[in-house]
This record gives structure tokens, C-alpha cells and sequence, in this order.
């Protein structure tokens, strides 16, 4: 099985702005050891928090400030149960439907980022009914600026499954830290090779374990986006050993 680095157009057809996060988001960790970090890229935008008493830890001014390795693990215990099996909830994990303001024409397919995707209802449905497996999203509370209603817009949820192989890390990589976990290596743009071992048969889509920003996807799923014409969206093959 082929799979590809997702990418967004290098020169996208329609002219959407949109700008927002998720109502939720992980704190920071106050790491002894490391001093601390908060990730990009790891968002379960279907996770539903409004009836979870402990959720104004996870809301602005709290959630910028950094908490203890005990008080982290604390909420992580405590989320576990309302997010995808094995979400690994690092640091700056958004959780809950994406609030933003937008303005613009919006194709299928829409990168807010290029970690994170956005998709219309309808090009989401003409995937799934592909037999692509683990494809969901969740709809954006969009305020948007302009003359026409956007359409409905869906912020994928892309879980952390495959990993890289060990053999492209560059030689200054450095292993986790003991104490908290974080990792700050940078991704191997030009020497990325994914490891087989690691990779996924339950989801089209993934996101890399290390590097939650990098987005991969089947050959199947590039097969469909091909043969729906989907726009704004381009793949790099990635090797794997
Ligand atoms: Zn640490």
C-alpha cells in the first residue's frame, strides 16, 4: 500500500478566509525536566465538553497558563473517556467544534492550516460513500462576513496512528522528554519515510504520531479525491520500510 503527505493547493481556486480555534483547548506543562511545550496539530473536533464540569480548565484565561505534570494528568484521566481510543491529548490539543469568522468563496476543501483541514458536507459524504474508513468531521459555528451563506463546513477529526522510520531522523533527534513526554525534533521534510509497521489499515487519513501536523493518506483515499475532482488539496508520495 502507497500513502501520501496531504497537502493544501499551492494555489488554491477559491479565495475563503477563515479564522478560529476550538472552544477547548490542553494547557501547557510546567515540565521540570524540559521546561514544558504545547503541540500543533492533535484536534477531535466531534468531542463534546459543554456538560463536563471541570471544562473551564480547558477555556481562555485558564488554558493559557501552565499546569503541573500531576494537574495535567489529573484532566487526562479524566478526558479519557470522551475522546477517540488511544488520542494521545498533548499539550495544545483543541477539543470540541472549531468557532470562527469567515468571509469568501469556499470550495470543497478548505486548509485553515496546513494541519488542518476543513471539507463542505457534501464532499465529506461523497468520500464516505467511497468506503474510505475513519473520514468524519465536525461543523464549524462560522460567523461569516459577505453577501452569501458559506456552505455547511466540516473540521476533520484525523486520528494519531503511523510513525515515522527511524532510520530518517536526523542525527541532532533527540528522544522524549523522561518526565513529561514532549518531543520537539523537527519533521524530516525531504527524508520522510514513513515506518510500515506503523501504519494504519482502520483510517485513510492519519495523522504522525511525532509530527501531528503532518496529515497522510491512503492510496485509496487520494484514488477518490481524484476521481471526485476535489479541489485545492495535493498529495506527495511518502515511502515506507
Ligand atoms: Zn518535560
Amino acid at each position: 500500500m502507497t500513502f501520501f503527505e496531504v497537502l493544501p493547493s499551492d494555489a488554491p481556486t477559491f479565495n475563503a478566509t477563515l479564522d478560529g480555534v476550538s472552544r477547548w483547548t490542553l494547557p501547557s506543562i510546567d515540565c521540570s525536566v524540559c521546561g514544558g511545550h504545547g503541540g500543533m496539530g492533535e484536534h477531535y473536533p466531534t468531542v463534546a465538553l459543554s456538560d463536563w464540569s471541570e471544562r473551564e480548565h480547558l477555556e481562555e484565561p485558564r488554558s493559557l497558563q501552565a499546569v503541573s505534570l500531576e494537574e495535567y494528568q489529573r484532566l487526562h484521566a479524566l478526558l479519557r473517556p470522551r475522546v477517540p481510543a488511544g488520542a494521545p491529548l498533548e499539550p495544545g490539543t483543541q477539543l470540541g467544534p472549531v468557532d470562527a469568522r469567515s468571509s469568501g468563496r469556499f470550495g470543497d476543501i478548505f486548509f485553515q492550516e496546513p494541519w488542518q483541514p476543513w471539507m463542505t458536507r457534501s464532499a465529506l459524504e461523497r468520500l464516505q460513500s467511497r468506503k474510505l474508513l475513519g473520514l468524519r468531521g465536525a461543523p464549524g459555528n462560522l460567523r461569516h462576513r459577505g453577501a452569501s451563506a458559506p456552505p455547511e463546513l466540516l473540521t476533520l477529526e484525523i486520528l494519531v496512528r503511523g510513525e515515522l522510520h527511524p532510520s530518517c531522523r536526523p542525527p541532532d533527534w533527540q528522544p522524549p522528554c523522561p518526565r513529561c513526554g514532549s518531543h520537539r525534533n523537527g519533521y524530516p521534510m525531504e527524508a520522510s519515510v514513513l515506518d510500515a509497521n506503523t501504519l494504519p489499515k482502520d483510517v485513510d487519513l492519519f495523522r504522525l504520531r511525532e509530527f501531528k501536523t503532518v496529515i497522510v493518506a491512503s492510496a485509496r483515499f487520494v484514488e477518490a479525491v481524484n476521481d471526485l475532482a476535489l479541489r485545492d488539496i495535493q498529495f506527495r508520495e511518502l515511502p515506507s520500510r
